[in-house]
């Protein structure tokens, strides 16, 4: 690909999920990228303290797969070679949902990988300081932003570096990926803008993660179950070094507990006994791993009129998705494969980055609306969620039960759903006159 430079310094705050993919695009449009990390970053596939959920399952849609390749050609050798099971979606994974236990099990051509998200982020980590003009420097807190003689554009960051001084560097381009977006909320209210409108769904769900070795047979399953029954979920995947990661979900006053027996006990709790019966033999590696979610969180930066120059939050802070649908890392590395569509049509123009924000959250607000429409259907329709409920949920849930019904009949729309699921088609492929007409059709019950 070829490129013009756009600017000389372009700072990313966060080595996450968003941040490095970010800084990949950022490198073939600046002279030089810096990425600013508050963490030590481990010299392997280790945790690390600031992505605490990176110790919970971490599936990678097929979606950001994709995006990763794009921007990290060979990705997903990469990621095979570092011990990632390949899983075939819809034949490998038993899908077991309300009706459907197992959901029919077909392959539909769509492969995905399974690993633990440290792996992942290890691999890009890899790649992206591969290039030349990528510096990483650890133990670097962004503090906040300064603003230029210009009204409300940013020229510059003041961050903490690892002696506990204060410093500060230039930057033509500061991309926000810390995950919480608290830089950028920080400087609107110092140029007295006010906040983006959000979009919270309160689901006040918690995680609790361990990780196995299974011995004997085991395969990948996910289970769920309907909000009215209080909607527990278990996910199991395997990981690399013949490893399983096995995580329950449950909400309010029935969250899955931290200790083994208690886990177990748990298990046996889901809808059907599958993750039990093939999880009781199983020896535990290190500890139960617990988080707490309150709320899913949308932030509308596309709704600000005017948004500083120089400046461009990514990732979850952003967006925060119900995390049980696996689409966070996705989704933010789609957003850096836009931020590079936008930057590749805008480069020969006079003055790239101006209202660069603005396209990029008009772009973006249309990326997040499947992702973020999968889950905040299902979310609603447990009692005790709290957020605004559509004056059409109660259609929206028969159409989705119906389309479940059609899919599981159908190879052709369970393709198509799964395309949907996995974040390579927005949601309305699925709301065609045909679809919509064959879902009517169906019988009212299985
Ligand atoms: C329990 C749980 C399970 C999840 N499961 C999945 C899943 O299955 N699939 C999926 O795709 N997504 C999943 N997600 C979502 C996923 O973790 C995030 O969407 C993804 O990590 C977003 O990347 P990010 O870079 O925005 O944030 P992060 O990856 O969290 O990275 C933020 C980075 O910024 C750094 N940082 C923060 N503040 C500063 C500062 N002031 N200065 C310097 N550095 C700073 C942090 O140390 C961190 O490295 C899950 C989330 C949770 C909570």
């Amino acid at each position: 690909m070829t490129s013009t430079l756009i600017g000389r310094q372009a700072v990313v705050v966060g080595a996450g999920m968003a941040g490095l993919p970010a800084a990949r695009v950022l490198a073939d449009y600046f002279e030089h990228v810096l990425v600013l990390e508050r963490d030590t970053l481990p010299v392997d596939a280790s945790h690390r303290t600031g992505t605490p959920q990176a110790r919970h399952t971490h599936g990678l849609l097929n979606g950001g797969q994709r995006a990763l390749s794009d921007l990290f050609p060979d990705f997903e050798q990469d990621l095979a070679a570092a011990g990632a099971v390949a899983v075939k979606v819809g034949l490998e994974l038993r899908l077991e949902v309300p009706g459907f236990d197992p959901f029919p099990q077909r392959d539909l051509g769509v492969t995905a990988y399974a690993m633990s998200r440290p792996l992942i982020e290890f691999i890009v980590r890899q790649r992206v300081r591969q290039l030349a003009n990528i510096t990483i420097r650890e133990h670097c807190r962004a503090q906040d932003l300064v603003m230029s003689s210009a009204a409300a554009t940013v020229s510059a960051i003041r961050f903490e570096n690892g002696n506990g001084r204060s410093e500060t560097l230039p930057a033509d381009l500061v991309i926000e990926a810390s995950g919480r977006g608290n830089l950028t909320l920080g400087f609107l209210e110092s140029t007295g803008q006010p906040p983006p409108e959000e979009t919270v769904i309160g689901v006040d769900i918690g995680y609790a993660t361990a990780v196995l070795t299974i011995p004997g047979e085991a395969r990948p399953i996910m289970t769920f179950d309907t909000p009215a029954r209080g909607g527990l979920a278990g996910i199991m995947l395997p990981l690399e070094r013949n490893r399983w990661i096995v995580t329950l979900v449950g909400r309010h006053d029935h969250k899955p507990p931290g200790d083994w027996d208690g886990f177990l006990a748990y298990a046996q709790q889901l809808r059907t006994p599958t993750i039990y019966q093939t999880i009781r033999g199983a020896d535990t590696l290190g500890e139960i791993a617990r988080f707490g979610f309150p709320a899913s969180l949308c932030r509308h930066f596309d709704r600000i009129e005017e948004f500083p120059r120089g400046l461009l939050p990514i990732g979850d802070a952003i967006c925060r998705f119900n995390p049980v649908h696996g689409q966070g890392m996705s989704v933010s590395a789609q957003e850096a494969c836009l931020l590079r569509e936008l930057l590749q049509s805008r480069a020969e123009e006079g003055d790239p980055l101006d209202g660069l924000a603005k396209t990029f959250f008009a772009k973006a607000a249309k990326l997040i609306e499947t992702p973020w429409a999968l889950a905040a259907v299902p979310d609603l329709a447990h009692p005790r969620t709290k957020g605004q409920r559509p004056d059409d949920l109660q259609q929206r849930l028969e159409f989705g039960e119906g389309l479940n019904r059609l899919a599981a009949k159908d190879a052709a729309v369970h393709g198509l759903f799964v395309e949907v699921l996995h974040l390579l088609k927005p949601q309305s492929v699925l709301r065609e006159p045909d679809i919509v007409e064959r879902v009517k059709a169906l019988p009212a019950q299985v």
